[in-house]
C-alpha cells in the first residue's frame, strides 16, 4: 500500500492527519481491545468452568444434605402412629381419669427421652391436650386447646400431618408431627411427636455450609445462618399472611421476605444471588454472591437450598482474565518482535537487493562504459593512424611546396635581382660609353670622375645583391641611414629617367637635431627611395607640369617622410592590391610589380612601414614611417 508524502496542495497542512499516525493509534486500540476482549474471554471461561464445578460440588454436598434432613426428619414419622398401639392411650382417650392420665404422662415422658423429642402429647377431638411428656414442666402443654394447629386439623381430615411451627406456650420452634388416633375408624384423639431440628443447623454451621431449609409456605425454617431464620424466600400473599397468622404457626414473627441484591436464573432449581451480608472479616456489609441450589425434600412439601460462595470462583476467574490479558499482551508482544524482526530481515533483503542491483547497475555501466572507451580508443587510434597519414602526407606536400617555393623564391629573386640592376647596369652603360669617349677626347678628368660614378655604381650594385639576400632571409634590419644621403643618391641613380627632366622637386625635411640617423640600412634606404620616386615618375610621365614633394617630418619619436606627386593616381579598384607582389599596371618588361613590395618589406624589416594616399588634389603620395636611431653619426655611410 502506498501513502502519499505530501498533502496535496487544497487541503491544509493543520487538516491533515498522518496515515501513519492513525495507523498506529488503530493499531494500539486493536491491541488493547484484543488484550481487554482476551482478559473477558478468560474471566468468562473460567468463571463458567468455576460455577461449573462449583454446581457440582454443590449438587453433591445437597444431595447429602438432603438426605440427612430426610432422615432427620423422617426417623420420627412413626413415633405417633406407635401411641394408637398404647392400650392406655385408647383408655384415656375413650375415659379420661387423673389416674390413667398418669399413667400416659409417665409413658410419654419416657418415651420422649428415648426417643430424643421435643415432646409427645396426646390431644382429644377437640384439640384439647390431655396427656404430654412435658406434664411436669412449668410450660407443661397439659390442659391447652390446640385445635387452632393446623397439623391437629390436618391429622383429624387423615392427611399427613407435618408441621414446623413455635411453639405457642414456651415459643419454642420445633417439627410437629401429628397422627389420627383411631378406634374403629373412629377417630378418637390425635397423637403429636415435636421434634427439634436445630442439630440439622449446628452441623451445617460446623461444616460452615450456608444452607437453609423451607418449608412448604416458603418460610426458612432451618438456616446455617440465623439471619435468613423465619423469613420468606417468596412474596407472601396477603390472604397467607392472614392464615399463617391466625395459626400462630411462626407465633408472631413478621416472616419478612429474604431478598437478594441479584438474582440470575442459570438452571431449574439453581441460580446466582446476592446478599448484603455482614462481613466479619472487614467489620461492615458486603456483597456476597452465592451459588444457590434448590432440592425438594423427600416425603415433605420442603425444599433445602444449598448456597455455595462463588466469590472464591470469581478472584479465580479474575486472576485468569488477568492471565488470559497478559498471555494476550505477551502473544502480542512477541508477535510485534517476530514483526520488526521480519521487517527488519526484509529491509535487510531489500538494501542488500538494492546493493545488489546498483552494483550490477554500475557493473553494467562501467562495462559499456569500457566498451564504449574500447570503441572510442579504437576510434582515436584510427583517427591516429589518419592524422599521421595525413601528417606524412602534408609533410610530402610541405617538402613538394618547399621545393616549389624554393623554385619561385629563386625565380622572384632574379627577377627581383634583374629589376634591381637594370637601372644600375643602363647607368653604367651610359657612363662607360662616355668615359669611353672622354679618354678618346682625352678630357681624363672627366673620364676619371666618370670611372669613379662607375666604381660607386659596382658597389651598389654589390650592395643590392646583398640587400636582395637579406631580404630573401628577411633579417630584421638594424643599421642606420642618413635621409639626405640617400635621397641624393636616389635622384642621381634616376637622373636618366625619362621624366626626369622638367622635373620640379621639392623637398622639405625637417630634422629635430642635426645628423640626425634613422634606423635602416643606408642601401635598402636608397633602394626604397629609388623604388617610390621611380614609380612617381612613371606616373608623371605624361604631366605637363611634373611635381615631385618630399616632405620630411619627427613624428611622435619617429620619421615620416612623404613622396607625392602630382601623376595620374591609382584607380579605385587596384589600390587593394598595390602591396601584392607582381602586381603591375605598366606594360612590358617595364614594370615587375615588385617595387612596392620590396620596400614595404624592407621598411617593415626596419621596424616601420610604408602606406599610400590618394590626395584630392590628384596623385599619390607613399608615406614611410621609419623609426629615428637616438646616437649620433660616428662614421660616414656611402
Ligand atoms: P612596378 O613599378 O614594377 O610596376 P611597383 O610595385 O613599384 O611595380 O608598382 C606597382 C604599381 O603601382 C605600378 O604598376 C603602378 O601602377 C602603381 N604605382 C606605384 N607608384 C605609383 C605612383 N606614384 N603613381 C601612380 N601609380 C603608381
Amino acid at each position: 500500500m502506498q501513502y502519499p508524502t505530501a498533502p496535496p496542495d487544497c487541503i491544509p497542512t493543520e487538516l491533515t492527519v498522518k496515515p501513519r499516525r492513525i495507523r498506529r493509534l488503530s493499531l494500539i486500540s486493536l491491541m488493547l481491545a484484543l488484550i481487554v476482549g482476551c482478559g473477558y474471554i478468560g474471566y468468562t471461561v473460567s468463571e463458567y468452568f468455576g460455577i461449573q464445578a462449583l454446581s457440582e460440588n454443590g449438587q453433591r454436598q445437597l444431595e447429602l444434605n438432603a438426605r440427612s434432613v430426610e432422615s432427620e426428619i423422617s426417623k420420627y414419622t412413626y413415633l405417633p402412629s406407635l401411641l394408637e398401639l398404647e392400650f392406655n392411650v385408647e383408655r384415656l382417650l375413650s375415659t379420661p381419669t387423673t389416674y390413667r392420665r398418669h399413667l400416659v404422662n409417665e409413658y410419654l415422658e419416657g418415651l420422649n427421652q428415648r426417643s430424643g423429642s421435643l415432646a409427645i402429647y396426646i390431644l382429644n377431638p377437640q384439640g384439647r391436650v390431655l396427656a404430654t411428656s412435658n406434664w411436669r414442666d412449668a410450660t407443661s402443654y397439659l390442659g391447652e386447646d390446640l385445635s387452632f394447629r393446623a397439623y391437629f386439623k390436618d391429622a383429624l381430615e387423615g392427611r399427613a400431618a407435618r408441621f414446623y411451627g413455635i411453639g405457642s406456650t414456651a415459643g419454642e420452634p420445633g417439627y410437629y408431627l401429628a397422627h389420627a388416633l383411631k378406634k374403629n375408624d373412629k377417630v378418637i384423639g390425635v397423637a403429636v411427636v415435636k421434634v427439634r431440628l436445630e442439630g440439622l443447623e449446628q452441623r451445617w454451621e460446623k461444616a460452615r455450609l450456608q444452607a437453609y431449609v423451607s418449608d412448604e409456605n416458603g418460610i426458612i425454617i432451618l438456616s446455617s445462618n440465623q439471619a435468613r431464620w423465619l423469613k420468606a424466600v417468596r412474596p407472601l400473599p396477603a390472604e397467607t399472611r392472614e392464615r399463617l397468622a391466625r395459626s400462630l404457626q411462626y407465633h408472631w414473627w413478621a416472616l419478612e421476605e429474604l431478598q437478594p441484591l441479584s438474582r440470575k436464573h442459570l438452571a431449574d432449581g439453581t441460580e446466582l444471588v446476592s446478599f448484603a451480608e455482614d462481613s466479619k472479616s472487614q467489620g461492615k456489609s458486603a456483597n456476597i454472591t452465592y451459588l444457590s441450589q434448590r432440592r425438594p425434600l423427600v416425603d415433605t412439601a420442603w425444599h433445602i437450598t444449598l448456597l455455595s460462595p462463588v466469590n472464591d470462583v470469581q478472584r479465580a476467574a479474575f486472576s485468569h482474565g488477568l492471565l488470559a490479558s497478559v498471555a494476550c499482551a505477551l502473544l502480542i508482544f512477541l508477535g510485534l518482535a517476530l514483526n520488526q524482526r521480519r521487517r527488519m530481515i526484509a529491509t535487510r533483503l531489500a538494501a542488500r537487493e538494492a546493493l545488489i542491483q546498483a552494483n550490477n547497475e554500475l557493473e553494467r555501466k562501467i562495462a559499456e562504459r569500457t566498451a564504449d572507451l574500447q570503441a572510442s580508443n579504437l576510434r582515436l587510434q584510427a583517427e591516429v593512424r589518419e592524422r599521421q597519414q595525413a601528417e606524412t602526407t602534408l609533410r610530402q606536400t610541405q617538402d613538394d611546396l618547399i621545393q616549389a617555393g624554393k623554385l619561385a623564391v629563386i625565380g622572384q629573386m632574379s627577377t627581383a635581382i634583374a629589376h634591381e640592376l637594370n637601372q644600375p647596369l643602363a647607368a653604367l652603360r651610359t657612363l662607360s660609353g662616355n668615359t669611353i669617349r672622354f679618354l678618346q677626347r682625352g678630357v681624363l678628368d672627366v673620364a676619371s670622375s666618370n670611372l669613379q660614378t662607375i666604381g660607386e655604381l659596382v658597389d651598389r650594385m654589390g650592395k643590392i645583391t646583398g640587400s636582395l639576400r637579406a631580404f630573401a632571409r628577411r633579417a630584421d634590419d638594424h643599421g642606420q641611414a642618413d635621409l639626405e644621403q640617400a635621397i641624393d643618391a636616389a635622384l642621381k641613380l634616376l637622373q636618366g629617367h625619362p621624366a626626369f627632366d622638367g622635373l620640379t622637386l621639392e623637398k622639405d625635411c625637417q630634422y629635430s637635431r642635426e645628423n640626425m640617423l634613422l634606423g635602416i640600412e643606408q642601401t635598402r634606404l636608397e633602394q626604397i627611395l629609388i623604388n617610390l620616386i621611380a614609380n612617381a615618375l612613371d606616373a608623371m610621365t605624361e604631366q605637363n607640369q611634373r611635381q615631385l614633394c618630399l616632405t620630411g617630418r619627427e613624428q611622435d619619436s619617429r620619421y615620416l617622410l612623404t613622396v607625392q606627386d602630382n601623376g595620374i593616381g591609382i584607380p579605385v579598384d587596384i589600390r587593394a592590391h598595390l602591396f601584392e607582389p607582381f602586381f603591375t599596371t605598366k606594360p612590358g618588361e617595364k614594370g615587375l610589380g615588385l617595387g612596392l613590395t620590396l620596400s614595404a618589406s624592407l621598411a617593415a624589416a626596419a621596424g616601420g612601414n610604408l602606406s599610400v594616399q590618394h590626395p584630392e588634389s590628384g596623385g599619390t603620395a607613399f608615406l614611410l614611417n621609419l623609426p629615428i636611431i637616438t646616437g649620433h653619426k660616428d662614421e660616414p655611410h656611402d
